[in-house]
């Protein structure tokens, strides 16, 4: 029984639907809430809507998606409606579960890249899979942007990619380079320039000969260098037969990554010597100056004295 400003389940559920119409969602949640402490008969779909909204405040959390899964598998209705739109259930629990699974991934560190990229792409195949060119529609209803299963996928795929290759560059070269074809496949299938993958691609599979130690390396910036030097004239063409590409354009020579890092270690070691040493010695400077100065101070305040006794 209802009286006056005392609601029943149905009448709180009722307002509720009201307030989702006006898109007033946090206090639609609330109103739900208590319609469900006071035993409303739309208990299940009650509880689907507050998962909705929760969904809603925060796209980017995993849990919302299970939450609102798990509220639907219990809905008992092949479709519902919330404000004006109307939601296939079994469709929608599809895609929570996807997209759940593409957030975790995404959001793993990336200490383990191998495991994260394969997450990714086990998520984005489930999105193909689920949604494929349909719109994701949760996030359109709430972004008012239409993106489709299929493209989000696809940029998944492509970050899962680059991750591979990054985590393949250290050991295998040619391997990171294939990765990076992938992702660059991946980036044009959304209509991306694919830049990027396609300049890492060169720079993967860029060789030269090391201007130290002569082994033949691959791999730009990882397992080789390029180094400030100055070769002489006679040094420069003795290299255009033997050490094929060992120059670059503006004549600093490349060096592989053990001459590199040893190089630089030591340089790091002797500039930390020097570094140290100055420190000792500008400290033995300033306890020296201190001295002095006490020294002064002394005689300075035996002067005061002397000059006050001479005054009396
Ligand atoms: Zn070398």
């Amino acid at each position: 029984m209802a009286f006056g400003l005392f609601k029943d389940g149905e009448e709180l559920f009722n307002a509720a639907l009201e307030e989702i119409n006006r898109k007033e969602y946090d206090k639609a949640a609330k109103t739900l809430e208590k319609a469900i402490d006071k035993k409303t008969k739309n208990v299940n779909i009650a509880k689907v809507y507050i998962a909705f909204i929760n969904v809603g405040k925060d796209l980017d959390n995993p849990a919302c998606y299970d939450a609102l899964n798990a509220s639907l598998k219990d809905l008992g209705q092949d479709n519902f409606k919330f404000g004006l739109t109307t939601f296939a259930t079994d469709a929608l629990m599809k895609e929570c579960d996807a997209m759940s699974k593409c957030i975790r991934a995404r959001n793993m560190g990336d200490g383990d890249k191998v495991s994260k990229a394969n997450m990714m792409i086990d998520g984005a195949k489930g999105l193909m899979v689920a949604v494929g060119d349909q719109n994701l529609r949760i996030n359109e209803y709430y972004s008012g942007h239409a993106l489709s299963g299929m493209r989000m996928a696809n940029a998944i795929m492509a970050e899962a990619n680059e991750l591979l290759a990054l985590d393949a560059y250290w050991t295998d070269p040619q391997k990171a380079a294939e990765y990076q074809q992938q992702a660059y496949n991946y980036r044009r299938q959304n209509g991306e320039s694919g830049e990027e993958n396609l300049k890492k691609m060169q720079q993967y599979s860029k060789a030269c000969t090391c201007w130290i130690c002569g082994r033949q390396v691959v791999g730009e910036g990882m397992h080789f260098f390029q180094m400030s030097a100055e070769p002489s004239p006679q040094q420069i063409a003795g290299d255009k037969n033997e050490l094929q590409r060992s120059l670059s354009d503006s004549h600093d020579i490349y060096v592989c990554r053990a001459c590199y890092t040893s190089i630089s270690r030591r340089a790091d070691a002797i500039s930390n010597e020097y570094y140290q040493r100055g420190i000792a010695e500008l400290r033995a400077t300033e306890a020296a100056l201190r001295g002095q100065i006490i020294a002064l101070e002394a005689r300075v305040s035996r002067l005061q004295s002397d000059i006050m006794m001479l005054r009396h």
